[in-house]
């Protein structure tokens, strides 16, 4: 029915809208008193008002009505086609006294047509700025939760994200992640009294088993003992009405077998569908975080214990190597005054098994010196004495004092050095103890006859080459360094093994290093004292043609070294 008020003190102006309209479809009022025009536009809320001109306060009262119902038509009814310019401004249309009925109706119907047009354009208006209100609240929400991975927080940006794009009263969350036991979220917008509490924590119970279908649900939970978290946002009013007079919404919080929780919203208004959608994707979204919140967790508690793990097995590596270390000593003299010939001579054979004694006793101390080196640099107790060193001078130590055992091999070594390499600053003894490896090892993996180059030379970072397996793990800052190569014409190592041969233990299956012993402490020994130098190393090979082990150290003339 459409509503029309027609203000007039002209009764024969009245009596003629009321025969022309139609009672089936029109509904008029006529009204002669302008002052009594407001109490009935707030009772009845027109669709057209026809205003005769000639009432008092014409303008006044037209823009009065403009501002009340901006929608409704408002046409004056006036004597003349000549209209005074202001009152365009409130009028839709005008009526003269001597215009057809047909055309009364049909400015009418036009009006009328236009008003439900932009009715609904206005109500389209609408639902684009609310989904786009829900999509902007779903977004932020969304890359709050890409934020962290602290479950609790992930919990309280879903309320927060809940509250935003749907504007609830109140919310009840099971949690299982906010604490160590499972706890119930009371966001409401104003205070609860404890019997709505304890229905509400009855309603959760039941919704949560629910879930389950007759299946063993993944907690037990009890309303009698279920810890309650409040956030009230207005503490000053209370809830006074039933639950059943809102409208509510329910949601686990899952993915796959991980159950997080559920969550269930009231609010006093109905939610729409499109309310629905959106509560079901922000629980949907939050669950995949707390999915990775949950693995990271299990992460961190493994390499805890890892890290424990670790610690155990140096302290233990510490200790053992110690105690080892007191009964090889004297062993060690034992045998040194055996040999010496002060107990007496010996005869041959004896002499043969006291030297093979020796030698075992030798290898045991290294083993037990490298064991205790490394858990020393690994626990940050290692003594270094660092001074400015020439490269070249602990590469001619070392050349000398393996050249024999390299001959018994009918091993070579030369050496390549230049002679500008600047100093560096090391702990020479500690150099000596890498290069002796490297070499050690060069001779101990090369077939006879063969020869070790051991070169020296100044780079600057920009030349360093290192390859594809080292060069993610090290990073050489910008500067000059000196670059100490061993190179070998060995049995070589696979290329798949390559980044193994510096960890700890590792002894890289071949047919040498079987028969040659050895702990896998050498070159994990070595990197570690070369980190110490703020130095790196890494090694090229190619399996049966070779190796070459380069390490480099700062050439800085004062650096300041731990
Ligand atoms: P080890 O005491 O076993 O020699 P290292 O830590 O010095 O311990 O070396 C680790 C492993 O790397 C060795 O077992 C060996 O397989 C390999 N390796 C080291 N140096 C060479 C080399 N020059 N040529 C071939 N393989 C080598």
């Amino acid at each position: 029915m459409i509503n029309i008020l027609v203000v007039s003190e002209r009764k024969d102006k009245c009596d003629y809208f009321n025969t022309l309209f139609n009672k089936n479809t029109y509904e008029l009022s006529c009204l002669s008193d302008e002052n009594l025009i407001f109490d009935l536009i707030s009772a009845d809320n027109p669709d057209i008002i026809i205003i005769d001109s000639q009432i008092n306060n014409l303008k006044n009262l037209s823009k009065k009505i403009k501002s009340i119902c901006n929608n409704t038509i408002i046409i004056f009814l006036v004597s003349s086609t000549k209209i005074e310019k202001e009152l365009l401004k409130y009028a839709n249309a005008f009526f003269t006294d001597d215009m057809s009925d047909d055309f009364v109706l049909s400015t009418i119907n036009v009006n009328l047509r236009m008003k439900n047009s932009l009715e609904m354009l206005s109500n389209s208006n609408k639902d684009l700025a609310d989904s786009l209100y829900r999509l902007n609240a779903l977004y932020s929400t969304s890359s709050q939760f890409s934020g962290t991975l602290d479950k609790a927080k992930l919990i309280q940006y879903m309320i927060e994200g809940m509250d935003r794009a749907l504007s609830f009263s109140l919310t009840c969350t099971l949690s299982f992640c906010t604490t160590n036991e499972p706890v119930l979220l009371l966001n409401s917008l104003y205070e609860l009294s404890d019997e709505l509490i304890e229905a509400l924590k009855v309603r959760t119970v039941l919704n949560y088993n629910s879930l389950f279908e007759g299946k063993k649900p993944p907690f037990e939970i009890n309303a009698d003992s279920l810890k309650v978290i409040k956030q009230i946002k207005y503490p000053a009013s209370r809830f006074t009405f039933s639950l059943f007079r809102f409208d509510n919404m329910f949601a686990p919080i899952s993915l796959g077998e991980n159950f997080f929780g559920c969550v269930e919203i009231f609010k006093e208004s109905q939610f729409s569908p499109d309310d629905a959608t959106c509560f079901q994707t922000i629980a949907q979204q939050v669950s995949l975080p707390l999915k990775s919140a949950a693995l990271y967790q299990e992460i961190i508690e493994a390499n805890s214990k890892l890290a424990k793990l670790e610690r155990l097995k140096s302290e233990f590596i510490s200790i053992v190597s110690h105690e080892l270390r007191t009964p090889l000593t004297s062993i060690k003299n034992s045998l040194d005054i055996l040999m010496s010939g002060r107990c007496g001579e010996m005869n041959e054979s004896a002499d043969k098994f006291l030297s093979m004694a020796m030698r075992n006793v030798q290898r045991l101390s290294g083993i037990i010196n490298d064991l205790l080196d490394l858990s020393k640099i690994e626990a940050g107790k290692m003594d270094f004495h660092f001074a400015p060193t020439n490269i070249n001078t602990v590469i001619d130590y070392v050349k000398s004092a393996l050249s024999e055992v390299a001959k018994s091999k009918g091993l070579t070594i030369i050496t390549e050095q230049q002679d500008c390499v600047p100093e560096i600053t090391a702990d020479a003894q500690r150099l000596e103890q890498v290069l002796t490896n490297l070499v050690s090892n060069a001779i101990k993996y090369t077939p006879e006859n063969r020869t070790i180059t051991i070169s020296s030379k100044l780079i600057n970072s920009k030349d360093i080459h290192i390859n594809e397996y080292f060069k993610d793990s090290i990073h050489i800052a910008d500067g000059d360094y000196v670059l100490v190569c061993v190179k070998d014409e060995g049995i070589g190592i696979e290329e798949k093994n390559l980044v193994h041969a510096f960890d700890k233990f590792a002894q890289i299956e071949n047919s040498l290093s079987r028969k040659a012993g050895g702990t896998g402490l050498g070159l994990p020994i070595a990197k570690q004292l070369l980190e110490a130098h703020h130095g790196a190393i890494w090694c090229d090979s190619e399996l049966n043609k070779g190796s070459e082990f380069y390490f480099v150290i700062p050439a800085a003339k004062a650096l300041q070294l731990v």
